[in-house]
């Protein structure tokens, strides 16, 4: 399938995931109109994106090792997968350094199996309540991301991402009130995107539907 037969309403932002794909499929993607893509190591995305087109948004949606926010933070779009306060003090500092702003998601944990990443509710107010979070001044939190349960039971994906909707509406209440920026929610990928769009996401991260399957 090519990504223009994927039907994504208009107010919703396709990343197309590029993780494992060549510079050349990217850049044939890119040729289309294409100009979000996400990565999920740092490593390759470094090795990418000086032989990429300079115009593109490159989005990081991956586990991300405080000691490697350096090598992405002068030219990263968006950073999905904050999950700790000591990363978004990293992402704060190098942002700093680069003389930017950096935008960032709240990595949500939704899904019901065991995964090592992501923050709980009460995780991602406990960060926003902190002094070290309101005193950065380089980063800008723009909502959150989550990953639904690797599952064929739509109705459990269906509820994790309605999960992560309230999370979104309890922060925006609570902690963004007077924010213009804290407007996005990223959910959905190839297998799961229609529902995530029918629960409220705003950007889905789609890869295999797009570029075919990884090996
Ligand atoms: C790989 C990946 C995706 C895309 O997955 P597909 O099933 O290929 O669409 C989306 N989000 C994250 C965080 C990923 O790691």
């Amino acid at each position: 399938m090519g990504y223009l037969e994927l039907a994504i309403p208009e107010n919703i932002k396709l990343v197309a995931v590029s993780k494992t794909k060549p510079v050349e499929e990217i850049l044939k993607i890119y040729q289309q109109g294409q100009r979000d893509f996400g990565e999920n190591k740092v490593q390759e995305l470094v090795n990418k994106q000086p032989n990429l087109p300079q115009d593109i948004y490159w989005h990081f949606i991956g586990h991300l090792q405080t000691n490697k926010v350096r090598f992405i933070a002068p030219f990263v779009h968006l950073i999905h997968s904050i999950d700790s306060l000591k990363l978004l003090s990293e992402v704060n500092r190098q942002a700093l350094k680069n003389n930017r702003n950096i935008d960032c998601l709240l990595q949500i944990y939704i899904a019901s199996e065991e995964s090592k990443f992501g923050l709980d509710q009460t995780e991602a107010e406990e960060l926003l309540s902190s002094e070290t979070y309101q005193s950065m001044s380089n980063i800008r939190i723009c909502g959150v991301m989550g990953m639904a349960t690797f599952t064929s039971d739509k109705s459990l994906i269906r509820k994790e991402f309605g999960n992560l909707k309230s999370i979104f509406n309890m922060l925006r209440e609570t902690y963004f009130a007077d924010s213009v920026y804290f407007n996005e929610i990223s959910m959905g990928m190839s297998d799961d995107y229609t529902i995530a769009i029918e629960e409220g996401s705003t950007i889905v991260r789609i890869g295999s539907a797009i570029f075919g399957k990884r090996n």
